[in-house]
């Protein structure tokens, strides 16, 4: 699905200087390698504030601390995500209201959001799946509306643009009260361990993420409220600041694998190919295909068959986790969900393919139709 080694290889002398340059310093944590990461992921955002992390998951823990949200509020997020997503929600002792996505971006459903809006509603997580940022001129004038947070959950989306109303453009995840991305290897900015970060414009509450993430310290040793140890490591902040140089050059080559891939399929009377939404780029974390009827999973199966790695993002909704399992949902309450679970398959997405690589993945799956 992804090749790190031979990414690695292209950019070894400047990684294996940046890593050796923090050995030698041994400043291992909060070292000038992570303010040197911020200040370079702030400049390429155009946001005031990036604050590192340990992980992706963390960042959305975080963020939802820092927003003052308290047992009993409800935080509407969408069923088609990663875990952690409604994890964070759930183990903060909030409640997380589930709902479904729209069929073609796999983005967080409007209409759904405005359905789901009880007097505790006190926040929205859109998560930008698979590389698109979600519609979220939409989903700040409701919170608007409502009163409610907007945190972004960034974690796959990482240089895409999105065009607001006024015809200004912002990255994905600068755009609601607070953003959250993870530097997970595989993701499109991925260091070579564990990492995460936070975005906001807001001082006050950079500030206040700030005292959280260092165990809730404002005066070393004086707490002034609950925090967590979360930060990124000096030599991940490191390589991320190396790696971030190389970013839109990553983004652009997923782009260019996308176009040979939709060259490919487009049209194809079985396969429906990732729908473009017009005010976001997409910076094609996954490459995602719906199989219409049934033969999603043999599809998947005759690809294994040719070494080519396919995988199903995701399998299982989280209305339907048995970790999850709550009386208000039910199988049938999310039916576009329900469906993409069974019809979607992504494709090898990286940034080291060659046109060999890519037109063997192409044929195979063309072939599989012309046999099945
Ligand atoms: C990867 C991911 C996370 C979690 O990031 P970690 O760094 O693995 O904790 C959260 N949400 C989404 C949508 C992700 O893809």
């Amino acid at each position: 699905m992804v090749d790190l080694k031979s990414q690695y290889e292209k950019i070894k002398p400047e990684i294996d200087s940046a890593i050796n340059e923090v050995i030698s310093s041994t400043a291992f944590i909060n070292g000038p390698a992570v303010k040197g990461f911020q200040v370079a992921l702030e400049n390429y955002l155009g946001v005031k504030h990036v604050i590192p992390c340990a992980n992706g998951t963390d960042a959305l823990q975080i963020s939802m601390m820092a927003l003052g949200l308290k047992p009993g509020d409800e935080v509407i997020a969408p069923s088609f995500t990663f875990i952690a997503t409604a994890e964070v929600i759930a183990l903060l002792g909030l409640t997380p209201v589930l709902v479904d996505v729209e069929p073609g971006t796999f983005n967080i459903s409007i209409d759904s959001v405005i359905k789901a809006i009880t007097p505790r509603t006190k926040a929205i997580v859109p998560v930008h799946l698979f590389g698109q940022t979600a519609d979220m001129d939409a989903i700040i004038e409701t919170a608007r509306k409502y009163k409610l947070f907007v945190i972004e959950d960034s974690c796959q989306s990482i240089g895409s643009d999105y065009q607001d109303c006024d015809g200004k453009w912002k990255k994905s995840g600068t755009i609601g009260d607070v953003g959250c991305t993870s530097f997970f290897p595989s993701k499109n900015l991925g260091c070579f361990g564990d990492g995460g970060a936070i975005f906001t414009n807001d001082d006050a509450l950079a500030a206040k993420i700030r005292v959280i993430v260092n165990h809730g310290m404002t005066v070393r040793y004086y707490h002034d409220e609950i925090g967590v140890n979360s930060r990124l490591d000096s030599i991940q902040a490191a390589v991320l600041k190396v790696k971030l140089n190389h970013l839109d050059r990553y983004i652009h080559a997923r782009q260019q694998l996308a176009a040979a891939y939709n060259a490919a399929f487009q049209g194809h009377s079985e396969i429906i190919v990732p729908e473009q939404f017009n005010k976001s780029t997409h910076v094609f974390h996954q490459y995602t295909l719906q199989i219409k009827g049934s033969k999603r999973n043999q599809l998947q199966e005759y690809l294994a068959s040719k070494d080519i790695p396919a995988m199903i993002y995701y399998p299982v909704p989280i209305h339907l986790q048995k970790a999850y399992l709550d009386p208000r949902y039910k199988q049938g309450d999310f039916p576009v969900t329900e469906q993409l679970i069974n019809t979607v398959i992504s494709l090898p997405m990286h940034t080291e393919m060659d046109e060999e690589q890519i037109a063997y993945i192409t044929s195979n799956v063309l072939s599989f139709f012309k046999e099945m």
